[in-house]
């Protein structure tokens, strides 16, 4: 019994290859293969933006069709259906052209679109007709974020001994604590959930209506994309207002390190580099890629000079005030070079375009999200900088990693997991790969910074360190299993009739 396959629908609102505004979107677009590797009936359901039919995978229409009731209306939709490139894990895409035929995912022009509540009660709605009207076979239902947390609700209190719902169990999985989906509590209405259920144990959040502590209270077990911030969310002021929720399940609450596609991301098969290198010719294959990155970039080609990079959305999450003020003293001072590669904050974009300017033989800024780019980066920079506030995993230290690019954090959530700082300790007994702060100050940031270009001049330490990391495993299959035994722990929990939430 206990080896028995868990068949999991994952529903998502991002995931690669059909849609990507974060993170979300890589876990949500690799996990389901490593899952169907490890023997499990995977299927995956997500909104059909306008950017998911220029994807790579392209659908087909089932010829289903649904109408949902949304407030005193209904609306109607359809499902299509691909795969994810590279397994045979079947993707279902949600069809509501007034809906999701947009610009954005959820905003256009930094403003969020006004009917985002709809729009998502509308596919929360849709993934649980589709276990009806697809015949899906259902043990977990691995919601994602805010955009799906009224599914547990509605299985709980909607479908509650429902032939073929009645033994789904839910896995909510927190991406980013910051985002809640916080609506006016007359959108209430649109999830069509009696007001009962609008109180501050369940669904409202200081006169408003919260989706993501929906999730939260209804789902049967939650986890979050590290341990360390499993933990930091259960207090002020990680928890954005939701720590005491997360105390009161803690229970059923963990964490676990998002995994690396290495088929997307290793230096040895990039096609974005110009050479490629593993562990073993990093020496000669990584120095070509710094001339030919800092070609790019209109810097002088100077393979002795640090090249420093931060990759990222520019906000204040991700510590770019830090970061910007460090370099605004470093230009002056230090003989280093930056690449900085987001978009973001108009204030901040700003801020790095000016130094790119007033310095262009130590600065380039590209305000752009570009993916070949953050590869070619990966494979040039010696450094790449994460000073976030808090960070729930992070994804470029681990690329880096691979790419010999030494990761600089600040010590916050999966950054505390997965970087392991340089120091006596640490040296002796090899286990560095990069360095890391705790104080959030520019001065600490500027403190550690020093210590790695201090150690870049010692190239014995710094091929140690390098090596490290380039050898360490943070591919998703580690991760998955961490997935597998927290779904089988769902379906044991709903097969035992725990029920979650007090619908
Ligand atoms: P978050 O989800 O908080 O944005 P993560 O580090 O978890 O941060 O994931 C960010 C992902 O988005 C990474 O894959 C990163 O490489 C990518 N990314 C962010 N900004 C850019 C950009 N401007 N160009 C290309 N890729 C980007």
């Amino acid at each position: 019994m206990e080896c028995a396959p868990v068949k999991i629908l994952m529903a998502t609102s991002e995931a690669v290859p059909f849609s990507k505004t974060g993170g979300l979107a890589d876990v949500c677009g690799t996990l389901p293969a490593e899952m169907e590797r490890l023997g499990h009936d995977m299927t995956l359901i997500l909104p059909a933006y306008r950017q998911s039919r220029t994807a790579a995978a392209p659908a087909e229409s089932t010829g289903i069709h649904f109408d949902i009731p949304i407030g005193s209306k209904i609306v109607s939709g359809s499902f299509s259906k691909s795969h994810l490139p590279g397994s045979s894990v079947p993707v279902y895409l949600v069809e509501q052209e007034q809906y999701f035929n947009r610009a954005g995912l959820y905003q256009e022009d930094g403003k969020d679109y006004k009917d985002n509540c709809e729009r998502f009660v509308f596919f929360c709605r849709a993934v649980l007709e589709a276990i009806r009207l697809l015949e899906l076979e259902v043990d977990v239902l691995h919601a994602n974020d805010w955009q799906t947390g009224l599914i547990p609700a509605y299985l709980k209190i909607e479908h509650r001994g429902v032939p073929g719902y009645e033994q789904i169990g839910t896995l909510f999985t927190i991406h980013n604590m910051a985002y809640q989906g916080l609506f006016w509590h007359w959108d209430m209405l649109l999830t069509g959930l009696d007001w009962k259920y609008f109180n501050w144990h369940q669904m409202e959040f200081f006169g408003n209506l919260n989706l993501l502590k929906t999730g939260l209270v209804f789902a049967d077990r939650l986890n979050t994309v590290s341990p360390r911030y499993a933990e930091e969310i259960q207090t002020a002021p990680l928890g954005c207002g939701l720590e005491g929720v997360l105390q009161s399940r803690r229970d059923v609450l963990s964490g676990i390190v998002n995994g690396v596609d290495y088929r997307e991301w290793d230096p040895a098969t990039d096609p974005h580099l110009p050479a490629d290198y593993g562990p073993e010719t990093v020496d000669t294959g990584k120095p070509i890629c710094k001339a030919a990155l800092q070609a790019d970039l209109g810097l002088p080609v100077a393979p002795q000079v640090p090249l420093i990079a931060f990759i990222g959305r520019l906000v204040d999450q991700k510590g770019v005030d830090l970061l910007a003020a460090v370099m605004r003293e470093w230009v002056q001072s230090h003989e280093a070079q930056w690449v900085i590669l987001g978009t973001g904050e108009p204030n901040y974009q700003d801020q790095f375009m000016l130094l790119a300017d007033r310095f262009p033989r130590k600065v380039c800024t590209r305000l752009e999200f570009s993916n070949r780019m953050a590869h070619r980066i990966e494979g040039g920079a010696d450094v790449l900088l994460m000073p976030s506030q808090y960070e729930p995993c992070g994804l470029n230290q681990l690329y880096s990693m691979k790419y010999g690019t030494v990761p600089v954090v600040r010590a916050t959530g999966g950054l505390v997991d997965t970087i392991t700082d340089l120091n006596a300790d640490t040296r002796g007994a090899g286990t560095a790969n990069g360095f890391s702060f705790r104080e959030y100050s520019a001065l600490a940031m500027a403190e550690t910074l020093q210590r790695a270009c201090n150690t870049y001049s010692q190239p014995e330490v710094w091929k140690r360190l390098i090596q490290t990391g380039m050898r360490q495993d943070w591919s998703w299959a580690n991760s998955a299993r961490g997935y597998v035994d927290l779904y089988r722990a769902t379906v044991n929990q709903v097969r035992r009739g725990l029920v979650a939430g007090g619908a």
